[in-house]
Order: structure tokens, then C-alpha cells, then sequence
């Protein structure tokens, strides 16, 4: 490869303008990306990756897409921008497909980011329960180790305390439970969904708060960005029938699970449950432009639109639902259809699993390796018996060795009492064959390398 500099240069320009917050948790993961295609990315150097991540878990469709560059460039130049406080011809169109595909009478409202879908939500369901004479039941509950967001609602919704204590007081009237956590804390022999614990403790938490004050509850389906915790089987149901009972609306964020990341549409359709709300981002435009969508049960919505009520919600979003990103989003979904891509990432995923448990099942610091679909971690520990986490020091050796032969990985889990430890495959559903064997080889060869 020629050693061109242009890298180097970028690189100190990077470093001296613009803020990755991040960096300093995964400090191996510095790139300059200049251009991308299928599951790759190419630095400024010339340098090509596999990306196994999909950015952050969002590039469902790879990158690449001219179809996708098309539609967004035709509804530019066709009508660029119209609030929604109006209407325009894509934003119906998608809202229509959304609720096609949640297979239930859901109305949409859009935003920009993750964030923004989750303080739409709490907002909704705090009004929700005013509308409906209900007093305040302001309380919303959430998980430990979950991340629902940056902003002062959903960064209080979210369980990981590093991320949180700098910027007290949040907003206040969240509550937390524990997680499932079928490695370390095996839940999946009852049969009664009420009995399981994790789904108890949402039980105990509600009761003791007093049912009156509690306006809902979000989880993800599956805990992504805390460690890929994949719930036993019946915790959703158990958790929805808590929900009921104490009166208290059910949010999933669908924020990385949803768009065929777990080998279905939604995360929540491998559970039987039917969220009230439903929030959802990245895989909805497989972020080539920015979108979310709040998804809402239209039982919910009405109360908001009786006739004669002067209590509407009053929640605007400038750029929520722009034309070419619903234009794009709409393009998006087409292609993860006809390319069968749900599907793909539920048997890929699979089949992933299955190699990786085959490769690392004697390895003494490989834990646990989980996943549905095409969210896979690979829990990293310092012995398989206490399952004491392995320090972060060799969980980040792992990634950089990754990224030394050209594959991009993720680490995720919690700073909280050393549990960064969870090694994350995410890439693209479209990600080609030949790549997935490079990401398996590489990886294992990487974790190998700590023995
Ligand atoms: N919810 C979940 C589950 C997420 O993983 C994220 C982002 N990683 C968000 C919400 C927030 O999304 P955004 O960064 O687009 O605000």
C-alpha cells in the first residue's frame, strides 16, 4: 500500500477539532473513513475494513446503496422540507408501512435520533394517564445496565451509572430493576412467567411504588449496548402482564433490535407481546440520513384527539420525519424485504453462534457466547467459575487485535464493578459470506491470543 500521509494529516486535524467523546473507551477504534461498501469501510490511507459493527449497530443494508442515495436525492429535489405540523406524501406512505410491518393499529410520531423517540414516549405516557383522569403517574421504570439515550430523560431511563453521575440531577421520576441475565443469573426453567425473578422485581418495584404513580415501563428486548443480555424466553410476557396489572404502559425500544437485527422485523415479535409504544431508529434508515419514529397503539393516541379535548400533545420536532429521510426510509425497507434480509440475519446469526461456541467452547476466559439474530456477544471472564470479568485492559487487546487485521468489533457492558467485558458482532444483515469468515477467523484468533 502506498503511505500516503494524507491520513496522518486528517488524523492530527481530527484529533484537534472535532470531539469524540468516546475515544478514551475504546481507543483502538480511531479511523478516518473516506469511503464504504457492502460490510467495508476504507481510510484515508487506503486501509479496508470489515466492519462488523454497522457503524453502531444501524447499517442494516450495508453501506453503499445507490438506491438509497437515489431516493433521498429525487425527494431533494422534489420537496426538501415540510413540517409535520403540515403533512407530506413520504411521511404518510412510511407511517403506513410501519404499522404494516408492527402488525397492529399504531400511529407514528417521528423524530431524529433515539433520544428524541424516547422522551416522545415518556412524554405520551405521562400525558396519557392525565388525559385519562388518572392523577399524576409520572414514575417510568427501566433495567440496569440499559442504554436508552443521551438526553436528561433517557440518559435517567438508562441503568449504567458511569454514563450518569457527571450530569445529576437528571430528570427525575425514574425508577430501575435488575436485568435478566441468563448467564449469571439462569432464569429460564420457570414456567410461570410471573415467577421468573427479573420479572417479579418489576412487579415488587411497582407495588411498593405504589401502582398509582407509575406511568410505564421501556425495556429493549434484548439489552444490547449493556452486554447482550438476551432475556429467557417468557420474561417479556411476564413483564407486559405486570404492566397490565398495575396500569402502567409498556414501552419497547426498538432503537438497535428492531429492523431485523434479532432475525425478525422487531425485537419484540420473538416474545408474544404486544408493546403499547415502540420506539425506533438506526436500522429505519440503516442511518444513511437521520430518522426515529415513535410508534403508538391507537387506543393511546385517541385519548389524545377525543373530540373537544383542547389537551393535545404538544411535542414539536423541526426536523422529525423530513421528506428524503422518509423517502429514504421507505427505500430502506423495500430492500431489506426483497433481499430477505430478517430472515438472513436469523439464520446467520445462528449459524455465528454455533461456530463461535464450536471454537472457544474450551477457552478459559470465554464465559458465555449468546445472541439472537445478528446481535452476538461474546462475554469475556477471568474464570468460567467464579465468571469474574476479565479485565479491560485484555477485553480491548482483543478489539485492537481485531482492528491490526482489518476486522472492526465492538465491547460493550458497563463500566460498573468491571463489567465492560462483552465482545459485540453487529455488522451488516447483508454482510457477505466470505466476510463473516474473515470476522470469525480473525476474532477467534484474537481471543485466542490471550491463552
Ligand atoms: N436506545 C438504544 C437501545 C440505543 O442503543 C441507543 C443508541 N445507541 C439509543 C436509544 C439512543 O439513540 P441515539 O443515539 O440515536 O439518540
Amino acid at each position: 500500500m502506498l503511505e500516503t500521509n494524507i491520513g496522518k494529516e486528517l488524523l492530527s486535524k481530527d484529533e484537534k477539532y472535532v470531539w469524540h467523546s468516546m475515544k478514551p473507551y475504546n481507543p483502538n477504534a480511531t479511523i478516518v473513513v473516506e469511503k464504504s461498501g457492502g460490510a467495508r469501510i476504507t481510510d484515508v490511507d487506503g486501509t479496508e475494513y470489515i466492519d462488523a459493527m454497522a457503524g453502531l449497530f444501524c447499517v442494516n443494508v450495508g453501506y453503499g446503496r445507490p438506491e438509497l442515495a437515489q431516493a433521498a436525492y429525487e425527494q431533494l429535489l422534489k420537496n426538501a422540507y415540510t413540517p409535520l405540523s403540515q403533512g407530506h406524501v413520504p411521511a404518510i406512505e412510511l407511517a403506513e408501512k410501519l404499522n404494516e410491518m408492527l402488525g397492529g393499529d399504531y400511529v407514528i410520531f417521528f423524530s431524529n435520533s433515539g433520544s428524541e423517540a424516547n422522551e416522545t414516549a415518556f412524554k405520551i405516557a405521562r400525558q396519557y394517564h392525565q388525559q385519562r383522569g388518572e392523577g399524576s403517574r409520572y414514575k417510568i421504570v427501566s433495567r440496569y445496565r440499559a442504554y436508552h439515550g443521551n438526553s436528561m430523560g433517557s440518559l435517567a431511563a438508562t441503568g449504567q451509572a458511569e454514563r450518569k453521575y457527571k450530569y445529576e440531577p437528571l430528570a427525575p421520576g425514574f425508577l430501575h430493576v435488575t436485568p435478566p441475565d441468563s448467564y449469571r443469573r439462569n432464569e429460564d426453567e420457570y414456567t410461570d412467567v410471573l415467577e421468573i425473578p427479573s420479572v417479579k422485581d418489576v412487579d415488587n418495584v411497582m407495588t411498593w411504588e405504589f401502582s398509582e404513580t407509575v406511568a410505564a415501563m421501556i425495556l429493549e428486548p434484548i439489552i444490547t449496548g449493556g452486554g447482550v443480555l438476551v432475556p429467557p424466553q417468557g420474561y417479556l410476557k411476564g413483564v407486559e402482564e405486570v404492566c397490565k396489572k398495575h396500569g402502567a404502559l409498556l414501552i419497547v425500544d426498538e432503537v438497535i433490535c428492531g429492523f431485523g437485527r434479532t432475525g425478525k422485523p422487531f425485537g419484540f415479535m420473538n416474545y408474544d407481546v404486544k408493546p403499547d409504544i415502540i420506539t425506533m431508529a438506526k436500522g429505519l434508515t440503516s442511518a444513511y440520513l437521520p430518522l426515529s419514529a415513535t410508534a403508538v397503539k391507537r387506543e393511546i393516541y385517541e385519548e389524545f384527539t377525543k373530540s373537544g379535548n383542547y389537551d393535545f400533545f404538544r411535542h414539536v420536532n423541526t426536523f422529525g420525519g423530513s421528506p428524503a429521510s422518509c423517502a429514504l426510509a421507505l427505500k430502506n425497507l423495500e430492500i431489506m424485504e426483497n433481499e430477505k434480509l430478517f430472515e438472513r440475519s436469523a439464520e446467520k446469526g445462528a449459524e455465528i453462534i454455533e461456530k463461535l461456541q464450536n471454537a472457544l467452547n474450551d477457552h478459559p476466559y470465554v464465559g458465555d457466547v449468546r445472541g439472537k439474530g445478528l446481535i452476538i456477544g461474546v462475554e469475556l471472564v477471568k474464570d468460567r467459575t467464579t465468571k469474574e470479568p476479565l479485565d479491560v485492559a485484555l477485553v480491548n487487546q482483543v478489539v485492537a487485535s481485531c482492528k491490526e487485521n482489518g476486522v472492526i468489533i465492538g465491547k460493550n457492558g458497563t463500566t460498573v464493578a468491571g463489567f465492560n467485558n462483552v465482545l459485540q458482532l453487529s455488522p451488516p444483515l447483508s454482510i457477505p459470506e466470505e466476510d463473516i469468515e474473515i470476522v470469525l477467523n480473525t476474532l477467534v484468533d484474537a481471543i485466542n491470543k490471550l491463552k
